[in-house]
């Protein structure tokens, strides 16, 4: 058979990363150590998955272990593991790529941080970059692996400098080693080939992980008593001891979550956290469970300080990890937590699981829903319970994912909607409840109003807004795509009924009969010039300043949620909307003025089409004819100018 060998470069993203986790990280080089292990950690819990289904697959090789191989002599340190391997292709795709999409997205965003020399160590954990962290303390890395029912092994080597070479290879059994080759070590820098040291980083970070972590240590022993050398009187001559070789077990494998929570430090905690996370950056909050009886389980779970890169993605790996008494059965368990809280990492252990359990049948298991149920539960109460400002802090990332338990979760909605915060035109920018708002209400208001759009300032200063302002009003300001079908699914909030604020007619400050009369023709023009544009014309009641506005039905799509749809493929045709008049400003008294002088005046063209323009302007829109719009402006302007000057001349004239 051909043999394969082949030298390949980096995809752009990983040498782009690369470097990135070289210059961010070198500040804890020893973490190189943490992610070996916890990647044949993982490896062992994928084989041992897999050996449930086929149980020949392990051949003779059962004995699972992670074995840690200093050698001094070459300066290289190994990490060796009878985890599930890899394939050559395997190897490519894992090692060589970064599968998860949007990692270039990833990188500029952080390009764009150090620009501004604000990169922060923390932002790197957002990403899984385990493997690469070897290239902080090694000038080399090997990797040899041989995946579980493979004849050929591959071996893998890179300088960490944009390109590596793979090649098939032989390997006597299966499983992956990987060997680090050091850099020269800096006067200050821990040698990482003494025992002392391996034995202090992996107690201080991998300690919990539930294989053996093992090394070859030496020790003194005895020398058995027909071995030593003895004088006349039978006394031993020389040393009773000699030097030997012993394999020692370095982790203590104890599972956190079975341990009593005094006995657990914080600093075992968030390791644990960052062993099951492959999360960089300590956990924001953490919530440890013992239940007994009828529904009886342990759990760790952890609410990251971040936003995961990955929660969006399909192919999102680490969540929650499903334990049956201390064995592991499978990573990321969807079905033990809604979707709007799927930013929860941890581990569940349930004695009474059927250890054969696929994801397929999960879903109807009984028990797996009443843990579900507890958990939700428990996760509420964490959550209601955090001081103000880490909620603030988990707000800010997880408020969007939150908010999706709102429309699909109607058990639980009322109590998702507690926990919601928004901007308000009245919270100088902090983040209000909606029961602050709801206290905060003037005596006779009946209604939560609120209006959506994706930039707070620019909401601020909509003109639907003014005559809200006016009566001091306070109007929540939304922003996020979802927010729509939070309102629509909410209705209300504390017996107060949701009411958009650019949307149909305010019930504040009625306009009289004999106006809307008066100005019946003029705006009877205005509509058939703008016939293509709007569906109607009528006097304003959100208007204060401004001159115009457009607004919708009450059941028509708020124009950001047409902007949704219209981004995300579902809808091209936009609505017809109704321009609203401000029929107390002088500028309408102006042009109805002329209009009623002479109705075939040509400015009057003009006017109308900037009526309608200057709504689309106001509420952060874009008129069709940008360039007619400021020409006709500027035309405005050069005319209202000259009228005046003619005025005064004529004024000294006189
Ligand atoms: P992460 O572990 O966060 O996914 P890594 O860069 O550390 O990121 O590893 C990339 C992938 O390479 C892993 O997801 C796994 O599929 C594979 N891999 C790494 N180390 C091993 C190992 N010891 N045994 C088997 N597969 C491994």
């Amino acid at each position: 058979m051909e043999h394969r060998k082949e030298t390949r470069q980096f995809k752009t993203e990983v040498q782009r990363l690369l470097k990135l986790i070289i210059n961010s990280l070198y500040s804890h080089p020893e973490i190189f150590l943490r992610e070996l292990i916890s990647n044949s950690s993982d490896a062992i819990d994928k084989i041992r998955f897999r050996s449930q289904t086929e149980p020949g697959i392990l051949g003779g090789d059962t004995e699972f272990k992670i074995r840690i191989i200093p050698d001094r002599e070459n300066r290289t340190i190994t990490v060796e593991d009878n985890g599930i391997g890899m394939t050559y292709d395997e190897v490519i795709e894992n090692i060589g790529t970064i599968a998860q999409s949007g990692t270039k997205a990833f990188l500029d965003a952080i390009d764009e941080l150090k620009k501004k020399d604000t990169l922060a160590p923390e932002l790197i954990g957002q990403f899984g970059v385990g493997f690469y962290s070897s290239f902080i303390v090694a000038d080399k890395v090997t990797l040899v692996t041989r995946a579980a029912g493979e004849e050929t092994a591959t071996r893998w080597e890179s300088a960490g400098d944009g390109s590596y070479t793979i090649e098939e290879t032989e390997k006597a059994s299966r499983g992956t080693s990987v060997t680090l080759t050091l850099k020269k070590r800096g006067e200050d820098e821990p040698d990482y080939l003494n025992e002392w040291t391996i034995r202090s980083i992996v107690k201080r970070h991998s300690d919990f992980v539930s294989y053996p972590v093992v090394m070859d240590v030496e020790h003194e022993e005895p020398i058995p008593d027909a071995e030593l050398l003895k004088d006349a009187d039978g006394k031993p001559i020389g040393s009773t001891t000699r030097k030997a070789i012993r394999e020692e077990t370095l982790n203590s494998m104890k599972a956190i979550w079975t341990r009593n929570r005094s006995e657990v430090t914080d600093e075992e905690y968030d390791e644990f956290y960052k062993h099951i996370s492959h999360d960089w950056n300590p956990p924001l909050a953490r919530l440890h469970l013992k239940l007994e009886g009828t529904t009886e389980y342990h759990a760790l779970l952890y609410i990251p300080s971040k936003l995961p890169f990955d929660l969006y993605m399909r192919e999102k790996k680490h969540g929650i990890h499903l334990y049956c008494k201390r064995v592991f059965i499978m990573d990321d368990c969807r079905e033990l937590v809604p979707e709007y809280m799927s930013f929860v990492h941890g581990v569940v252990d349930a004695p009474d699981l059927n250890l054969n359990i696929s994801r397929e049948i999960l879903q109807q298991d009984s028990l797996v829903r009443n843990i579900r149920k507890n958990l939700v539960k428990k996760i509420f109460e964490l959550l209601e319970g955090l001081e103000a400002g880490k909620y603030e802090q988990f707000y800010a990332e997880f408020g969007p994912v939150l908010k999706i338990g709102i429309p699909t979760d109607h058990e639980n909605r009322e109590r998702i909607a507690k926990l919601l915060r928004y901007r308000t035109t009245k919270s100088e920018g902090r983040y209000i409840s909606l029961s602050d708002y709801v206290t905060r209400m003037q005596p006779d208001q009946e209604e939560i109003y609120y209006i959506t759009g994706e930039n707070p300032d620019v909401l601020l200063n909509n003109p639907h807004l003014e005559r809200l302002k006016e009566q001091d009003i306070e109007v929540v300001l939304m922003t996020d795509p979802i927010d729509e079908w939070v309102v629509q699914s909410l209705r209300q909030f504390e017996d107060k009924k949701f009411a958009s604020a650019e949307k149909g007619d305010l019930d504040l400050g009625k306009i009289d009969d004999r106006k809307k009369s008066e100005f019946g023709d003029f705006f009877g023009f205005l509509k058939n010039e703008l016939a293509d544009k709007v569906k109607d014309v009528k006097a304003s009641t959100h208007l204060k300043e401004s001159l115009s506005c457009l607004s919708g039905d009450k059941h028509d799509l708020s124009p950001y949620l047409e902007k949704i749809l219209k981004a995300t493929g579902q809808k091209t045709e936009a609505a017809k909307r109704v321009l609203e008049i401000n029929v107390d400003h002088a500028a309408v008294a102006n042009i109805k003025f002329v209009f009623e002088k002479d109705r075939n005046d040509p400015i009057l063209k003009d006017y109308a089409r900037l009526l309608y323009d200057l709504a689309l302007v106001s509420e952060g829109g874009h008129v069709d004819d940008p360039a007619g719009f400021t020409k006709t402006i500027g035309r405005i302007m050069a005319e209202a100018v000259t009228a005046e000057e003619l005025a005064d001349k004529t004024a000294i004239e006189v």
